[in-house]
């Protein structure tokens, strides 16, 4: 199934053609043709896309603009009749991604589309999020959650399954995985790696002899499985 564009537009005629346009294309789409009704339509469905007319009935585009982007970065191509560089400006000023002025051929609307989800699933590649199976670390708030379940972590633990989850079926030492703490060697540091990830192993709910997530590689160190359980 196909991203989820929501297009919020009140000219029928301009609705249905790019509807169509973006059904053939293989997208998901919703129509919705009066400003007031966007956010509920945005806040339910929750788009990949949306576009969004600049003249609207009740709540005009630059509002609805506005009021998304204080909770999302939803892409946003907006519509514009006006030719003047004025309303394009506010726009891209006020958080959409991208703008077509109408007339305009269904086409180029497809094409914007595909560019600006391409630009923005590039983002969240190079946002600092790191996916390996079920477990999800997010570095910008410090979070990491398995199967969508919050983990409490600590910042040592947090770092250490970061390490390992860069480079899943990798083997690391305690050595590297010290290295990744900041930590100069010292006595005893090998004891308290093998504290952190038994720690670890407890909250992704993980069993050290049949390892779901951390597996112990004797004598060298750890690795990270890349989702496969290993008594499947
Ligand atoms: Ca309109």
């Amino acid at each position: 199934m196909g991203e989820k564009i929501l297009v919020i537009e009140d000219e029928a005629h301009i609705a249905r053609t790019v509807r169509l346009y973006l059904e053939q294309a293989g997208y998901q789409v919703l129509v919705v043709d009066d400003g007031a009704l966007a956010l509920p339509a945005f806040r339910n469905e929750r788009p990949n896309l949306i576009i969004l007319d600049l003249m609207l009935p009740n709540l005009d585009g630059m509002e609805v603009c506005r009021q998304i982007r204080q909770t999302s970065s939803v892409p946003i191509i907006m519509l514009t009749a006006r030719t003047e560089e004025t309303d394009r400006i506010v726009g891209l000023e006020l958080g959409a991604d991208d703008y077509v002025t109408k007339p305009f051929s269904p086409r180029e609307v497809v094409a914007r589309v595909r560019a600006v989800l391409r630009r923005a699933q590039g983002q969240i590649q190079a946002s600092s999020v790191l996916c390996v199976g079920d477990v999800t670390l997010d570095f910008d708030s410090y979070t990491a959650n398995v199967a969508g379940q919050p983990l409490e972590l600590t910042r040592y633990e947090f770092q250490i399954l970061a390490a390992l989850m860069a480079h899943p079926q990798r083997v690391l030492s305690r050595l590297q995985l010290l290295d990744q703490l900041g930590e100069a060697t010292y006595a005893g540091y090998e004891r308290v790696i093998d504290q952190h990830i038994k720690n670890l192993r407890i909250k992704l709910g993980d069993d050290a002899r049949h390892s779901r997530y951390i597996a112990t590689v004797y004598g060298v160190g750890y690795k990270f499985l890349a989702g496969a359980p290993a008594d499947a």
